[in-house]
């Protein structure tokens, strides 16, 4: 039996199945009036309660939900405003000594073409990134002890920072011990990010076979170590496909809470990475399998829910489904990215080193022009990591409307810098149709003084200048 609660460490289980399964049994559906009432009180402010959320998602009725995604993308612009952010995963390593069974990079895949990146390589990398625009990578890795352990990742990211432009770095790797996630947390890293997979113990079980993934409650404490270890932004979630989507996304949400309870701040983001199949995975299809429809449910909920969370929906969906999901609730998304170590300056797929397929392959520049034309401001933003609008701060800002007062500008800001070194002109007018837009926008903020002078230095080739 694993335990349920139990201290382990001196932390407690922030999330245990007994709960989440009673949640889920008493859970009757809303009725439609009562729903309406319930959806229109809901606010940063006022989020969806544990067992509203269970409601919710016990809910069949259309119109149920279509009002729920209004309120979803109204609470994500009260939040944010209209900007989305973007951002780009860079792959280190793909050695691992676990053996998830849905994923390509398991120990057990013989076929994987293994590839641990040098700090030069991964430098190398970033200046591809930076290239294209991005500011901001989340790395990732395989965990295999004595190559891709805290003191290599630390490395790399001062290697990057030392090398390259690049203003923040999040890391999504495996769960550490508090005095090796200091490292990260010391050498510059951002958010850190660990999804439980599933908090369904038997399923985590059957789907960790081996390594030292296998331990369920190491992995589910890891953010509190995080946060003891000095991280103040943490990102979690769940990968759906593996069990019921409903406990999943009830357990996100309470695991939401007990950092909050614990730590003062709700995670910085939650992700809402889906199965996809994996060459070399011992799993074809989804054990559980979420349709997009679904899918559409959980990003709501998880909005509603958690409303100053960024919610990150990746390349691993389509591209229609990505679309409309900026128009439900999530706030941040991946754009033209590789899941094979190496693979950016590679250029040709290697589906013997990817981590799984990937669906929306679309170009950073084909998005920029995609959330334009959804009325959207693309967003390279990287300032509240950097002016210390982290942790219980962001939370309250947040919480409060305060923080989108800077997503404005600072979007805007980005935006134009990103027009400036844009080589393709009709991409370049689109951009800056869309500051002067924007600049409408500021008239009555506190900023727009300041924020008109940036502009016309940005304009005139100044980078990195923000609030
Ligand atoms: N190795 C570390 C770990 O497992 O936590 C961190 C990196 S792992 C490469 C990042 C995430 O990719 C995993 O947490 C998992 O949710 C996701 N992933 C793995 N295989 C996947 C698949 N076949 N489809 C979709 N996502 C997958
Ligand atoms: Fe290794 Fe992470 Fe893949 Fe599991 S999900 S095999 S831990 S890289």
């Amino acid at each position: 039996m694993l335990p349920q609660n139990k201290p382990l460490n001196g932390d407690l289980l922030p999330v245990t199945p007994e709960e989440i399964s009673r949640l889920l049994e008493e859970a009757a559906p809303f009725r439609r009036r009562e729903a309406f009432s319930l959806l229109g009180t809901l606010s940063p402010r006022r989020r969806l309660t544990l067992p509203e959320a269970a409601r919710l998602l016990a809910t069949e009725d259309p119109m149920v939900w279509e009002t729920a995604a209004a309120m979803a993308r109204a609470v994500r612009e009260e939040v944010f405003g209209r900007r989305i952010v973007l951002f780009a995963p860079l792959y280190l390593s793909n050695e691992c000594i676990n053996n998830c069974v849905y994923c390509g990079f398991r120990m057990d895949n013989r076929k994987a073409g293994r590839i641990t990146l040098s700090p030069e390589q991964a430098v190398r990398e970033a200046l591809f990134l930076e290239k294209r625009g991005f500011h901001r990578l989340l790395l990732v890795s395989g965990e295999y002890p004595g190559k891709t352990d805290a003191g290599y990742i630390a490395d790399i990211v001062r290697a990057i920072y030392r090398g390259t432009g690049m203003r923040i770095l999040h890391v999504n790797a495996a769960p550490m011990p508090e005095e090796e996630l200091r490292l990260l947390k010391e050498a510059g890293t951002g958010v850190y990010q660990v999804f439980q997979e599933t908090y369904h113990p038997e399923t985590y079980r059957a789907m960790h076979p081996s390594g030292p993934k296998a331990d369920f409650a190491w992995r589910l404490t890891c953010m509190d170590r995080a946060m003891r270890a000095g991280f103040r932004d943490v990102g979690i979630g769940a990968l759906l496909g593996l069990y019921d989507y409903r406990y999943e996304v009830l357990s996100v949400i309470r695991h939401a809470e007990s950092l909050l309870e614990a730590h003062g701040t709700f995670p910085h983001t939650i992700s809402a990475p889906r199965f996809k199949s994996a060459f070399g995975s011992s799993l074809s299809t989804a054990p559980r399998p979420v349709s997009d429809r679904e899918f559409e449910k959980i990003v709501i909920v998880y909005r509603l829910s958690v409303p100053t969370a960024g919610i990150v929906v990746t390349t691993r969906e389509s591209a229609s489904l990505r679309e409309r999901v900026l128009d439900i609730g999530a706030s941040q998304i991946s754009a033209g990215s590789k899941t094979d170590p190496g693979g950016y300056e590679e250029g040709v797929r290697r589906a013997e080193a990817e981590q799984f397929t990937l669906d929306d392959t679309r170009t950073i520049e084909e998005i920029v022009r995609m959330i334009l034309g959804r009325g959207y401001i693309p967003s390279l933003c990287t300032s509240c990591y950097r002016s210390n609008r982290t942790g219980e701060t962001f939370t309250e800002m947040a919480a409060d409307g305060h923080i989108r007062g800077f997503c404005l500008p600072n979007a805007l800001l980005t935006l134009a810098e990103y027009a400036v070194a844009a080589e393709d002109p009709d991409l370049r007018d689109k951009c800056l149709a869309a500051v002067e837009e924007g600049k409408k926008e500021m008239e009555g903020s506190p900023l727009n003084e300041a924020f008109g002078h940036k502009l016309a230095r940005v304009i005139a080739g100044e980078k990195d200048l923000f609030f």
